[in-house]
């Protein structure tokens, strides 16, 4: 892996930038700067814009591609990110402080699933249909590609997220200008590099790695037709507005404060379950948009789930999140850190009882760490129960019943994940239907690539991943013949 690029990929080709400002992303862990890329400023994303546009509109090009050619680039791509997995992950963890073994898990080969996953969608949906006409004659209504797709991506999860915007895109036929938040960079050279290996023509993705300025430009750009973005709700409410101004259409992919319900029968022997739990409540340091970070509890069992989720923060290990070992690295920047103590301390002043963590760790006097945190006796109106603090801090809620255990789930200004914990899995399911989210799980989350994942409310609009997600890629055109 390169550390170090002097170039920008655009258009197919390595170009100079317009200016020599520079990112230097640093390695959360250590505190240590990692390298440099070039900073896109406004003219390089008119350049980036300028040549999706034209591979877009040029006459043979890729929104006039058969499916089936698509797919087959489509799956040169996926191969060649495979074949750049260890590096892949390498970087993600190095810039964002995700644990390695997440990294491996997640940022590698599961975006190269999902973009064979709209690979296959390409080939099977039917983007012609020829309807009778009620009036008379017939109707061809076509699906066709939406054109040139600004994607503005967050650092928690760069690949991933990335991903959920590219591979519909170009199953689409659309092109793509994508920009990677400026803490998480260097993942995108790779990417470049493997779009250039497999012969994605020249155009159909360009990368603009840059900050709020360049990703405000790129909204509002007016050669582009549709933006992607998933990142913060304050960022996805200030696109958005843009986006109703220009009648362009937006998908927002934005935060969460979601609700584990536990139900009274639910099965705690962390040898069971410890796993799952953590993988819903914890995962990447808490820096994870649909985590479960409100705990619901039975007044029954009260007592004993703050001991169960008290315990599993403290088994956690912490350490640099390049070390196999590592389950909790460090949060990705210093202000992030500043921003998850600033929660802790008003947690404190609310009056919520800490049961662990709170502080940093021990013997980690490099580095942006935390400890894995538990608030119990919270008030569910409180600013820990709901605002998203985006670190390894979770709150235990009592509820009287199931009744006021959804109505708590339900009393909040996002609405993307969830989860339900119980020996019995239909009662589980019965249960989080009444749960006002995208998406929910039953002792278990991981959005799959076959169902559509995103939030109501102020965790988004429109959905990413299934079908829906081709669909947001696509406009409609109806024919009178
Ligand atoms: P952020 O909103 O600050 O930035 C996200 C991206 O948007 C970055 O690339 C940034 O440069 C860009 N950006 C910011 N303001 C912009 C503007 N006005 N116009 C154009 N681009 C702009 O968020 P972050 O701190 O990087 O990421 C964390 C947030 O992302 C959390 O709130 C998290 O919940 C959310 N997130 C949501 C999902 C989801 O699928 N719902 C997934 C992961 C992260």
């Amino acid at each position: 892996m390169h550390l170090r690029h002097e170039r920008l990929y655009i258009g197919g080709a390595w170009r100079r930038p317009a200016t020599d400002r520079l990112i230097t992303p640093v390695n959360p862990s250590t505190g240590e700067p990692l390298g440099s890329v070039p900073e896109a400023v406004e003219e390089d994303v008119d350049t980036a814009v300028r040549a999706a546009r034209e591979a877009f509109d040029a006459p043979g090009g890729w929104a006039a591609w058969e499916p089936e050619q698509r797919a087959e680039v489509m799956e040169r791509f996926a191969d060649e990110l495979d074949a750049r997995a260890e590096d892949i992950a390498t970087a993600v963890s190095s810039q964002n402080g995700m644990p390695i073994s997440i990294a491996k898990q997640l940022e590698v080969g599961y975006p190269s699933a999902v973009l064979r996953y709209y690979a296959g969608l390409a080939r099977t949906t039917r983007f012609t249909e020829i309807r009778a006409g009620l009036l008379g004659g017939s109707v061809e209504v076509r699906k066709v590609p939406a054109g040139v797709v600004a994607a503005i991506v967050p650092w928690n999860y760069p690949q991933v997220l990335s991903m959920f915007k590219i591979a519909p895109a170009m199953a689409a036929g659309c092109t793509v200008v994508l920009k990677p938040s400026p803490e998480a960079v260097l993942d995108s050279f790779v990417v470049a590099e493997a779009a250039e290996a497999a012969g994605v023509p020249a155009g159909v993705l360009n990368f603009v790695p840059g900050g709020r300025e360049a990703g405000a430009h790129l909204v509002s750009h007016p050669q582009v037709d549709k933006v992607a973005f998933t990142g913060s709700t304050p960022a996805g409410r200030a696109i958005a507005e843009v986006c109703g101004r220009l009648l362009r259409p937006v998908t927002l992919e934005l935060g969460g404060k979601s609700a584990g319900i536990v139900l009274d029968d639910a099965v705690l022997d962390p040898a069971a379950v410890g796993e799952d739990l953590v993988r819903a409540t914890f995962t990447n340091n808490g820096q994870t948009c649909f985590l479960s970070t409100r705990i619901l509890a039975p007044r029954s069992r009260y007592a004993e789930v703050v001991d169960l989720f008290t315990s599993l923060a403290r088994s956690l290990p912490v350490g640099d999140a390049l070390d196999e070992r590592t389950l909790i690295g460090p949060l990705v920047t210093a202000a992030q850190r500043e921003r998850v103590e600033g929660y802790i301390a008003k947690g404190r002043a609310e009056g919520a009882r800490l049961t662990t963590g709170g502080g940093r760790p021990a013997g980690h006097d490099r580095g942006w760490f935390i400890e894995p945190t538990v608030f119990a006796d919270v008030d569910n109106r409180s600013v820990l129960a709901q605002e998203e603090i985006f670190g390894p801090v979770l709150c235990v809620l009592p509820y009287d019943d199931v009744d006021d255990a959804v109505r708590l789930a339900n009393d909040s200004d996002f609405g993307l994940g969830g989860t339900v914990w119980t020996a019995d899995p239909e009662r589980g399911a019965a249960v989080a239907r009444r749960v006002h989210t995208g998406t929910i799980g039953v002792n278990r989350y991981l959005p799959d690539p076959i169902a559509p994942f995103g939030g109501v409310k102020g965790s988004g609009l429109g959905r990413e991943l299934g079908p829906e997600g081709l669909q947001a890629y696509l406009r409609t055109q109806s024919l009178y013949c």
